[in-house]
């Protein structure tokens, strides 16, 4: 089945054709590790998690190659080092290990490539050279600077006119540029800044610019042309266009054949923004819901669509998966056989990875699990398990979901429910009653079978 993507390069649903599919290349842009991720970070890695996964499915698990990047130097992470007086280094670390923490809550798979910009130096040197010997890049005062009149087809990602595009450019205050728009490839040392972000350079010390890091680490692990290019649409001005600018004009061909841009994420119909002080941090939402919870309501919105973060939205997906998990449930004891995910839900998601509609083949397929005669039951547990893998959803024990995993919560009940036990051996039974009405105003039901008493949410 052919995959259709939308690409911004075009503005078209196009069918999606690699160069070589024995070697399918994908680059998503990752994180600057100076903070925590909030929930708006985590969609483009979740949405190519997707896609990578039905890659994988589409041309073989050994055929995909996916890289996703650290930056670990950048001027947020340079002025969080000098404020607190500990090493870059240092910094980025404990944020990267908070990141792939949450990242791995929320069921994205490990890219075959995780580069970090600080081990990629000497090929943005390279790089830089190749632009200033061919007459793109400059040196300046400041540093080194990319020429963007050079290009002649400069902006063909954001297609900006040349004012939207100097308005952008003037974030970067240079008094040395020759053209408005021309941009920072290398940026001077300054006095002050640690030793640790400093390297050596024949056009001078100093570190790279955030965009030519890209660049670089695209180059290194996939190579100077790339099939997909990924990130949120916030990047595509500057960030993407600028990366273009350079790997183009260094290695005369195109960066990337398709390029895949999110929407923005809301919280509750508003910008998130510090200033009004509703920015939901990854790490604080795993505390009060499961990660699968969060994954799925961050797919249960098209990628290409704005998504509205809300507490309803996060109620809602976990009555979702209540309902999958309890399919499962009923269905479990089935033996174990190997099916493929139903033509629904790959037709679904090769369609621009239509995740609201892979989402609906699957409730779907838990209400036929629902009415099923057992002679079925193999089959629908197999496809659900197989459909949910393509999502990265529902490969949990369903009686650990129906439990609420190994919370601290789970601990707790465990608890109540051995005193309950405890107390019908003592012949308690008001205390044993006590105990199931107050789990039961909770929502938690016990079940007394003859291997002892369990529990489930209601
Ligand atoms: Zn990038």
């Amino acid at each position: 089945m052919d995959i259709r993507l939308t690409n911004t390069l075009t503005g078209e649903k196009e069918i999606f054709r690699p160069a070589d599919p024995k070697r399918v290349t994908m680059y998503v842009c990752g994180p600057t590790t100076y903070s925590y991720a909030h929930i708006g970070n985590a969609r483009p890695p979740v949405v190519f998690d997707v896609l990578f996964r039905l890659l994988r499915r589409t041309y073989g698990e050994s055929h995909v190659l996916y890289a996703a990047n650290f930056t670990d130097v950048d001027d947020k992470i340079i002025a969080a080092a000098i404020e607190s007086g500990r090493p870059a280094g240092e910094i980025t670390a404990h944020f990267e290990r908070i990141y792939r923490d949450d990242m791995a809550a929320l069921g994205v798979l490990e890219p075959t490539f995780r580069p970090h910009a600080t081990e990629h130096i000497p090929g943005m040197i390279a790089l830089i050279e190749t632009l200033i010997a061919k007459g793109h890049a400059y040196r300046s005062e400041s540093g080194v600077l990319f020429n963007v009149p050079s290009m002649a087809d400069y902006g063909k990602l954001s297609r900006r006119d040349r004012d939207d595009m100097i308005a952008g450019a003037r974030v970067e205050v240079a008094a040395d540029k020759r053209d408005p728009a021309d941009f920072a490839v290398w940026k001077a040392s300054k006095p002050g800044e640690p030793p640790e972000v400093r390297w050596p350079a024949p056009f001078g010390e100093g570190r790279p610019g955030w965009h030519i890091e890209c660049s670089a680490m695209a180059k290194a692990t996939l190579g100077e042309t790339i099939d997909i290019h990924g990130g949120g649409r916030d990047l595509i001005f500057p960030h993407h266009e600028n990366e273009i600018a350079q790997s183009e004009c260094a290695h005369g061909k195109p960066m990337a054949h398709y390029w895949l841009h999110n929407e923005f994420l809301s919280i509750d119909t508003e910008k998130m923004s510090k200033s009004i002080g509703n920015v939901k941090l990854v790490h604080e939402l795993l505390q009060h819901y499961a990660g699968e919870t969060m994954r799925l309501a961050l797919l249960s919105a098209h990628y290409r669509k704005p998504l509205d973060w809300t507490s309803d939205l996060l109620d809602q997906s976990k009555a979702t998966l209540d309902r999958l998990y309890n399919a499962f449930r009923r269905i479990g004891s089935a033996e174990d056989v190997v099916a493929e995910p139903p033509a629904g839900v790959i037709a679904a998601l090769s369609d621009d990875l239509n995740t609201p509609q892979a989402l609906a083949e699957l409730a779907a397929l838990a209400t036929a699990a629902n009415k099923a005669e057992r002679a079925d039951w193999p089959r629908l547990k197999a496809e659900l398990r197989a459909s949910g893998a393509m999502l990265g959803l529902l490969q949990a024990d369903p009686e650990d979901w129906a439990r609420g995993g190994a919370s601290e919560d789970a601990a707790r009940i465990d608890a109540l429910v051995a005193a309950r036990v405890a107390a019908r051996a003592a012949k308690d039974f008001a205390e044993a009653d006590r105990i199931r009405n107050q789990l039961a105003s909770e929502g938690v039901e016990i079940m007394d079978g003859p291997k002892g008493s369990t529990w489930r949410r209601t």
